[in-house]
Formats: structure tokens, C-alpha cells, sequence
């Protein structure tokens, strides 16, 4: 996060989403990055450099006000959707049912939309980066990732958005914020397209992964790895070895640990205060594992609903509210929408401090048994995900 004090640019590590928005818009190429061991960014302000124009504090995602007022009240009256490519493949090999991956490409290639700011695969570390897509540039399946969960810096290459008609920006609820307002002013129409979020990781939830499949993940960053695909919910592949994913990911994410510290201050995971027209994520409790995958969509606009209809070669299926509720994650979105104010060092009730500091003193707790014993067999960390959550158990 960035802020303007005393006529100065400063940066809190502990409430960078790592969008990497600011480094994009700097006029004076003021601002860098230094990458950490555990994967994330620290931002280095060049205050020699910088003409205090204030751009990037103005951009920075965590500086536009979460008020999440109301977020729940719309919930029953939105439109929901299992959706999937139709081609078997696609789904298969795709992070849920390739939803997002059809609505870039086939958008593209039907002339819907004329330019996309989504991921595009790299083969160094973090193995992706923005890409603004166009009908003379249209990706392959294969070129897009699937869901990446160690962060990566999506905003970096906004500059290479071109003037369109009708533009499309893919990503979590804080890169769409950090991307609106240079998305907006380059198109006549946008749409936005939120993957649904509640934490990016830091490189130690995938070392941790990697330690369960029996891998290592050197110091120099070179390796490979493949969240999802291969069905619902798929696995996770890092070098040469894979485990189902509900099996390799429960402590990592059910549990909080080795999150982005600036995922902490987001409420968002909607994307509904970045005023997301569709919102994508995995359909957890209502479908059980499967060879092919679907994604659960939320429709909270009118253009969302539309994109959705008039975007070939994904098959809907229609859900009311009662059919995907249990999918939705609202009460987990609620409880950490509750402990914002604790993160962002705000004034808040005893039942909320309580609640904040029982999370990181779990957090160090798991995370340092799971780094330091030896690699143990799954069982053992299912059992540990089965200990009482005490976020859970203070806020209810
Ligand atoms: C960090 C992260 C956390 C998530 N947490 C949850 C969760 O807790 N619960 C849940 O139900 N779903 C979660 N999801 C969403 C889920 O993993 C799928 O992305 C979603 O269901 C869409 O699936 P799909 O098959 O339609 O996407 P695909 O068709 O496979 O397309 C994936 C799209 O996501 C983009 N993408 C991949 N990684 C990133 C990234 N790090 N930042 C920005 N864009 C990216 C790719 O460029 C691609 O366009 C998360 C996703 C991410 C990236």
C-alpha cells in the first residue's frame, strides 16, 4: 500500500496486494520491486525520482474504500449459473468449467469484445503476467493460466492497453480495482470479469505443497507447477509430482496460512465494490468431484447476464439462490470482512480484536508445525485442518 505523508510516497508491506498497479502509471519510472523469498513484492519509492503526482497512491487498490455496506442484502435476488466449455477438453484442463477462459477467447473471436487485460503464461517465475489481448492477438486455451494462487503482479502491464470499444479486464477484486480507472478511459464500454478471491499465497503455501508431494522448490524460483485441471477440482502438480487438490490444499487455504498480508485488509472477494458484472469461482459442497468440472457463476449486472448469453460455446445451467448458497462462502466472506478493521490497524470491539489476534497466533502456530516437522503422510494434515478454528469459533 502506498501513502502520501509529509510530502513523501511510503509503503506498508503488510497491506500491498501486489498488483503491481503502481510501478505501471509512474510517469517517472520512480518505482521497483524487489522480490522477496517468499514470492511477494516489496515496492522501493524512488523519492528522488518521484514528482509527488500521487498517481500511484491514487491507483492503489487497498486506498479505495471497502465500505462493504449492504454486500449480503443483494445475494438472493442475483442470477446464478453452472457453466462449463463445451468442449470436453477445455473443461477438463481448465482451473473449474473454463467459464473465464471461453468468455476471453471466444469473445474475441465472435468480435463481442475487442480487447481483453487478462494473464498470459511465462516460463519464469511467477509463470505469468498482464497481457492485453486483441482480435489480431487472440490466445489459445493453453495460453491462458489456470487459477494461480502464488501471487503474481497482474497490473504491471497496463500500458499496453489500446483504445477499444468494448473492453474486457479479468482478474480478483483488488486488480480490478487497481485497473479501472486507465480500463475506463480507454474504451467505450467495459466489462469486468471477478475470479472470485479470498487470499493470494505467498511462494511458502506452494513450498509447503510442494514438501507434501515429496518436491522441492530451490532458492532460484525454477520450477514447475500446475494448479488445477484434470477434472473438478483437479490437482496440483509441481515438477513431476501431482496430489488431488481438495487433499493438498485444506491446510493452506482452509486455514489461512502463508496468505498476501494484503489480502487481510480486502473484503471484496466478490469483486462487488469493484463493480464486477459476473463473478467466477468453484462450485465447493453443491458438486462433488468429477471428471470434468464446472464454474459457478454469479450475475450481478444486466451487461454480465448479457456477455454470458451471447458468448458461444459455454453451456449454462440455470440455479437458483437455495441450489448454490451452500457454494457461495458468504458467512467466510463475512468473517473476514469483520476482521478488516483489525488488519488495517482501525479501531474496532473487543469481540473483533479478540477474534484477529486468536487468527495469527493460529496462523504462526500451524504454519510452523507445518514447516518445520518433516514431510508426514496427507492424514496427518487433514487431521490438523480438523482442530477448532478460532476465528470461526469467536466471531461464529
Ligand atoms: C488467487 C485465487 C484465489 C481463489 N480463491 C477461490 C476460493 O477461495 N473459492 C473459490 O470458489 N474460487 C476461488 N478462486 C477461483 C477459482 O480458482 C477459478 O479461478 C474460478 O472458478 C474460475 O474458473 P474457470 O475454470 O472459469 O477459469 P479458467 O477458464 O481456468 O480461467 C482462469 C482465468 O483466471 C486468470 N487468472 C489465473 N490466476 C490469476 C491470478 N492470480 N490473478 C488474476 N487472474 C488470474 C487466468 O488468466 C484465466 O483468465 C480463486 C482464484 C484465484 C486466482
Amino acid at each position: 500500500m502506498l501513502k502520501y505523508i509529509d510530502n513523501k510516497i511510503l509503503y506498508d508491506y503488510n497491506k500491498c496486494q501486489q498488483c503491481g498497479i503502481c510501478d505501471a502509471i509512474c510517469p517517472k519510472h520512480a518505482i521497483s520491486f524487489e522480490l522477496q523469498h517468499n514470492g511477494t513484492h516489496k515496492v522501493i519509492v524512488d523519492n528522488d525520482k518521484c514528482i509527488r503526482c500521487k498517481r500511484c497512491v491514487n491507483s492503489c487498490p487497498v486506498n479505495k474504500c471497502e465500505e462493504y455496506k449492504n454486500y449480503f442484502d443483494s445475494f438472493k435476488d442475483k442470477k446464478y449459473f453452472l457453466g462449463y466449455n463445451s468442449n470436453d477438453k477445455v473443461r477438463r484442463e481448465s482451473s473449474s468449467g473454463g467459464v473465464c477462459k471461453t468468455l476471453i477467447i471466444e469473445g474475441l473471436r465472435s468480435g463481442y469484445i475487442d480487447g481483453v487485460y487478462t494473464l498470459k503464461k511465462t516460463d519464469k517465475y511467477p509463470y505469468a503476467e498482464g497481457e492485453f489481448y486483441t482480435k489480431e492477438n487472440i490466445p489459445d486455451y493453453c495460453d491462458l493460466p489456470n487459477s494461480i494462487y502464488h501471487s503474481v503482479m497482474a497490473c504491471t502491464n497496463v500500458n499496453r492497453i489500446e483504445r477499444c470499444n468494448r473492453l474486457m479486464i479479468v482478474g480478483t477484486s483488488c486488480q480490478l480495482r487497481a485497473l479501472e480507472k486507465i480500463a475506463k478511459s480507454r474504451c467505450n464500454e467495459l466489462i469486468k470479469i471477478c475470479i472470485f478471491c479470498k487470499q493470494q499465497k505467498t511462494l511458502d503455501s506452494t513450498r509447503f505443497l510442494a514438501k507434501i508431494i515429496g518436491e522441492k522448490i530451490n532458492n532460484d524460483k525454477k520450477f514447475y507447477a500446475q494448479y488445477r485441471g484434470t477434472g473438478w477440482p483437479g490437482i496440483v502438480k509441481i515438477n513431476n509430482s501431482s496430489l488431488p487438490w481438495h487433499r493438498a490444499a485444506q491446510l493452506p487455504f482452509g486455514r489461512r496460512l502463508w496468505t498476501v498480508p494484503g489480502c487481510d485488509v480486502c473484503g471484496d472477494s466478490y469483486g462487488i465494490e469493484s463493480n464486477a458484472d459476473i463473478t467466477l469461482m468453484d462450485p465447493w459442497i453443491i458438486r462433488e468431484r468429477n471428471e470434468l468440472g464446472e464454474t459457478l457463476i454469479t450475475v450481478h449486472t444486466e451487461k454480465g447476464l448479457k456477455i454470458l448469453k451471447d458468448i458461444h460455446n459455454i453451456v449454462l445451467e440455470a440455479k437458483s439462490y437455495i441450489e448454490v448458497e451452500p457454494a457461495l462462502s458468504l458467512k467466510d466472506v463475512w468473517r473476514k470482512q469483520r476482521l478488516v478493521p483489525f488488519f488495517r490497524g482501525e479501531e474496532c470491539g473487543d469481540k473483533i480484536i479478540k477474534a484477529g489476534k486468536a487468527e495469527l497466533r493460529q496462523r504462526k502456530l500451524l504454519s510452523c508445525i507445518a514447516k518445520k516437522l518433516p514431510r508426514m503422510p496427507i492424514l496427518f494434515y487433514r487431521i490438523l485442518c480438523k482442530a477448532p478454528d478460532f476465528r470461526n469459533k469467536i466471531l461464529k
